[in-house]
C-alpha cells in the first residue's frame, strides 16, 4: 500500500518517499464491505470469500484458469485474484473465438435480415431456419461467455490493470459476492436477436450485462469499470432502421435481487447503463431490490444511470458527464413503477445541447426525493425542473418516497464528490 510503504520510510527519517511496485499492492481479496457502507451492510453484511481457506484462494490468467476457479458456481468459500487480461472468448486451449466460430446450423446475417425484414416479414417473433440457426450459434457463444458466480465469492483484479473481457459474470440465485477491482471490457453478443414489437419501431436485442445480478443478495461491487470499450454500439450500423445493439446492460439488477452496494465504480461508453428491476409486472421485487450507489462515474451513457421499478434506491455522491461529442443521449435517472429513489448531492456535466430537464425521466413513477444537485456547477432542483417540463401523460413526481437512507459513509457536497470521483472511481485505483 502507497501510504504505509512512504509512512514506513519516513519512520526511517528518509526524505524521499518509494514509489510502489505492484508486488506492493495490498491484498484487497479478504477485504470486507465496511458495516455501514450501503444496504449491502444491511443483514449480516458483505464479506463475499474472505472465510476461503488457502485451497480456495487462486490467481487466474485466463478463461479456462477462471472457470475452474468458479466451479460452476458453487457456494464453496473462494478468492479469485485475476492477473492480467483474461478473454471469455477463448477454447479451453486458450485460443481466441471469434463469431465465426460460434456460428452453426447455417445462420447468415445478410439471410437473417433478409427473412425478417418487417417490410416483408411483418411484426411476427422471428421463427424459422435462420433464428433456429441463431438461437443455436448463440447458445454456443452463451456456454463460453456466461460465466455463473457463486455464494460465498469474491472476485477481485490483482495490480492495476486486471481485465476480463467479453464475459457476462453471473450472480443468480447467489448471496454474499464481491467483485472489485476490474475492468470489464465489452460483453460483446456475436447474434443479437430482432424483436418486432419492442418500442413501436421494433428493437435489436443482445443478451449479455457484463455484470448481472438474478436474484442476488448481498452483493457488493466497487471500483470496477465497466464499458464496451473496442466496439462501441454507436459504430455499428442501422438494420431495420435500429442501431444493430451488440451490448445489453452494464450492471443489470433483476430477479428479487436485493442489498446491494455500488462504489467506486465507472460505468462509459455504453447506451443502456444500470437497469434496477426489468418489468413493471414483476411484482416479486415488491420489497427488494435496495441497492446504494455511491461515488460512481457514469461517463458517456446513454441511458439508464440507473432505471429503477420497485427498488429503494440511495444514490449519492455520483458524477455524471455527457460530452461533447455525446449521440443520442437520453437521459440519466429513470424513475419507474413503484420506485423510491433517494438520490442526493449527485453532480451533472452536460454539453449545452442537454437540459436539466433531460436527467431525469419518469415513466409510471410517483416519488423522488432528489436534492444537492449541481448542474454544470449550478445548484439546481430536479424534481421541480422534472415537473414543470414533464410531457403531458406524466404526472408529477411527489418527493416523499417513504424512506430515510440510515447505512452510509459522509455524504460529500456534490462539487467535492464529483472531483473526488474524477480522481478516484474505476478500477485500478484502490489505494
Ligand atoms: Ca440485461
Amino acid at each position: 500500500m502507497r501510504l504505509r510503504h512512504c509512512a514506513a520510510a519516513l519512520g526511517l527519517l528518509s526524505l524521499v518517499c518509494v514509489p510502489a511496485h505492484a508486488d506492493d499492492a495490498r491484498d484487497i481479496g479478504r477485504d470486507t464491505l465496511a458495516p455501514y457502507d450501503g444496504w449491502a451492510a444491511a443483514e449480516g453484511g458483505t464479506t463475499g470469500g474472505a472465510a476461503a481457506d488457502d485451497a480456495h484462494v487462486y490467481t487466474v490468467t485466463d478463461r479456462a484458469g477462471l472457470v475452474r476457479a468458479l466451479d460452476g458456481g458453487s457456494d464453496t468459500p473462494k478468492i479469485i485474484r485475476i492477473a492480467g487480461t483474461v478473454d471469455a472468448n477463448t477454447d479451453d486451449s486458450g485460443r481466441r473465438l471469434d463469431c465465426a466460430d460460434y456460428t452453426t446450423g447455417g445462420y447468415d446475417l445478410k439471410e437473417y435480415l433478409a427473412a425478417y425484414d418487417p417490410r416483408t416479414w411483418g411484426a411476427a417473433k422471428p421463427s424459422g431456419p435462420q433464428e433456429e440457426a441463431r438461437r443455436a450459434s448463440a447458445a454456443r457463444q452463451a456456454e463460453r461467455v456466461v460465466l455463473p458466480v457463486g455464494s460465498h465469492t469474491t472476485i477481485v483484479g490483482l495490480g492495476d490493470d486486471a481485465v476480463l473481457k467479453g464475459a457476462s459474470l453471473r450472480i443468480k440465485d447467489a448471496d454474499n459476492v464481491i467483485v472489485r477491482n476490474l475492468e470489464l471490457r465489452d460483453a460483446y453478443d456475436c447474434f443479437p436477436v430482432w424483436q418486432p414489437n419492442t418500442g413501436g419501431l421494433g428493437d435489436w436485442k443482445a443478451a449479455y450485462d457484463t455484470l448481472e445480478l438474478d436474484n442476488a443478495t448481498h452483493v457488493w461491487i466497487d471500483h470496477v469499470t465497466a464499458s464496451d470499450k473496442g466496439h462501441p454500439d454507436e459504430r455499428e450500423p442501422a438494420y431495420f432502421a435500429r442501431n444493430h445493439l451488440r451490448h445489453d446492460g452494464l450492471l443489470d439488477i433483476t430477479g428479487g435481487s436485493d442489498l446491494v452496494t455500488v462504489s467506486w465504480s465507472r460505468f462509459a461508453d455504453h447506451d443502456k447503463a444500470m437497469l434496477i428491476g426489468n418489468g413493471d409486472t414483476v411484482t416479486g421485487d415488491r420489497g427488494k431490490l435496495r441497492v446504494t450507489l455511491h461515488h460512481n462515474e457514469f461517463e458517456s451513457v446513454v441511458q439508464r444511470a440507473p432505471r429503477v421499478r420497485f427498488g429503494r434506491v440511495h444514490l449519492y455522491n455520483n458524477r455524471y458527464v455527457v460530452p461533447d461529442d455525446a449521440h443520442g443521449y437520453r437521459y440519466s435517472i429513470g424513475v419507474s413503477t413503484e420506485s423510491r429513489i433517494y438520490a442526493e448531492n449527485n453532480a451533472f456535466t452536460t454539453p449545452a445541447h442537454v437540459e436539466a430537464a433531460d436527467l431525469v425521466k419518469s415513466w409510471n413513477g410517483t416519488a423522488l426525493h432528489i436534492s444537492g444537485s449541481l448542474f454544470n456547477g449550478y445548484p439546481v432542483d430536479l424534481l421541480a425542473i422534472n415537473n414543470a417540463y414533464n410531457s403531458g401523460s406524466e404526472r408529477d413526481l411527489t418527493a416523499d418516497v417513504g424512506w430515510t437512507p440510515a447505512l452510509h459513509g459522509p455524504v460529500d457536497s456534490a462539487a467535492a464528490a464529483d472531483r473526488a470521483v474524477a480522481r478516484g472511481a474505476g478500477a485500478g485505483r484502490i489505494r
